[in-house]
């Protein structure tokens, strides 16, 4: 980006140079440039860039005269025909691809077909990573890049983002998918700045304009309240980060194959400034809510934190986990780890428990696609009933060991 004033729409103000807070700005004699509007032919604008941080404070003080610009190179330079295929990014961790690469590439699939394009597979990590590719063919890549290095067995930002970005750049994919988990988010916002491309997070939807091709990155916005539909018709690749859960895995096709293309990053030594010393992992972080099949649910309507106790007797005779309310999370009753909605985790399980949770939208938008969803809760008209397949009007005090006695009954 630069920022540039137009010698002729200059008046010599000054009120550029008031508004800049870094003192970047500076009056100087046109000396050989073209006189300025009338009144204030002298003088002329001149921006020290080193001291301009582009902050377009100048650009809104100088908005009557139109004089200030900033100038996005890539908007003028990216011929937006150069970039092809549908991408997606395959987190693996420990070694293996995470579930969530294969929503992708379901995904991926629906968005190539549209484009009329193929689908391809950014796989990264160390020596023994190659034996995961066929997975990938298996679930709909028609191409996999494979970047393989002992500094990609792990996830480390700077690494990673040098590899992926230098892919990027040399085989222009026009759309590209990555999960937001830790990690998808982490590298997706250092990609988007390093190849200037446009990023959505925490989409929910994704489809193709029919007109112009351009992605259609839906996602929840204000609090969940609407739903927004962002598109980047200036940039490419157009990127967007897509929960676990919110898509479906599609279903393998052993035996499938496709391309398999080899890729060497090249690393910087600023970019090995990070070492990895040891992984230690979060043993509260034991709930995997995105991959259970079984969760029950608690919220406020628990009363006090010991009376997690009865959710999770329910969710142990089940064999599935314990989800929560942000509203008990944040009553500290029990982690975040637990907590479901669009600040926590999306889940789609075969069973949804609600006990005592109202289901305010930003609930509901993070386990509404759960195959079957039981609300317990003493209120009838509380919004949870709108999407509950069974709903049980009363007190979870009552419900909830009930079920927990029958169910140990049933199963012995
Ligand atoms: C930007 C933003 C992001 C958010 N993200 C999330 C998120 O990720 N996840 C999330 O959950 N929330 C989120 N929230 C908060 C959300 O708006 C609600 O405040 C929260 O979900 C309410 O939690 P709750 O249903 O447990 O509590 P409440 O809304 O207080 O509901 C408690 C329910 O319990 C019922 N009840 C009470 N006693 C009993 C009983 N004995 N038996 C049966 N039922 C009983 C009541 O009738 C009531 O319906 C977010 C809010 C904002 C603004």
């Amino acid at each position: 980006m630069s920022i540039i004033v137009y010698a002729d729409k200059c008046t010599g103000c000054t009120l550029c140079v008031k508004s800049c807070a870094f003192n970047a700005i500076e009056m100087k004699p046109r000396e050989g440039l073209p006189a300025g509007r009338q009144g204030t032919p002298r003088k002329l604008a001149v921006i020290d860039l080193d001291k301009c941080t582009l902050c377009g404070a100048c650009i809104d003080a100088c908005k009557k005269f139109g004089a200030i610009e900033i100038k996005t190179e890539k908007e003028s330079s990216t011929d937006l025909s150069q970039f092809k295929g549908v991408w997606i990014f395959a987190e693996q961790r420990e070694g293996k691809i995470q579930s969530v690469g294969y929503e992708l590439l379901g995904e991926g699939r629906k968005l190539a077909q549209d484009l009329k394009t193929d689908l391809s597979a950014v796989l990264c990590g160390g020596e023994d990573i190659e034996e995961e590719v066929s997975q990938l063919f298996a679930y709909g890549a028609d191409k996999v890049y494979l970047l393989h290095h002992n500094e990609l067995k792990d996830y480390k930002s700077l690494p990673y983002t040098r590899a992926v970005a230098e892919l990027l750049t040399k085989h222009k994919p026009e759309v590209f998918l990555l999960g937001a988990t830790t990690m998808g988010r982490d590298l997706a916002a250092r990609l988007a700045i390093r190849v200037g491309a446009g990023l959505t997070a925490d989409c929910t939807s994704l489809g193709i304009d029919p007109d112009n091709k351009n992605l259609l990155q839906t996602r929840p916005a204000f609090g969940g309240n609407i739903m927004a539909t962002i598109i980047c018709p200036n940039n490419r690749p157009q990127m967007s980060t897509v929960r676990p859960k919110v898509f479906r895995k599609p279903d393998k096709q052993a035996g499938r194959t496709g391309e398999l293309i080899k890729f060497n990053p090249a690393f910087t030594p600023e970019d090995l400034v990070v070492k990895l010393i040891e992984v230690i992992k979060d043993e509260t972080s034991k709930v995997n809510l995105a991959e259970a099949e079984i969760i029950v649910s608690g919220g406020r309507g628990i009363g006090e934190a010991k009376n997690f106790k009865l959710i999770e007797d329910l969710a142990k005779i089940l064999g599935g986990a314990v989800g929560a309310s942000r509203a008990t999370v944040d009553a500290g009753w029990i982690s975040a780890h637990h907590q479901v909605g669009q600040t926590g985790k999306t889940v789609a399980p075969k069973l949804y428990i609600a006990c005592g949770i109202s289901g305010k939208i930003q609930h509901l938008v993070g386990m509404q696609s759960s195959a079957t969803i039981v609300a317990i809760n003493k209120d009838p008209d509380a919004p949870i009933f709108k999407v509950a397949t069974y709903g049980i009007v009363g007190d979870l005090f009552e419900y909830v060991p009930l079920l927990t006695k029958k169910l140990q009954e049933i199963r012995g």
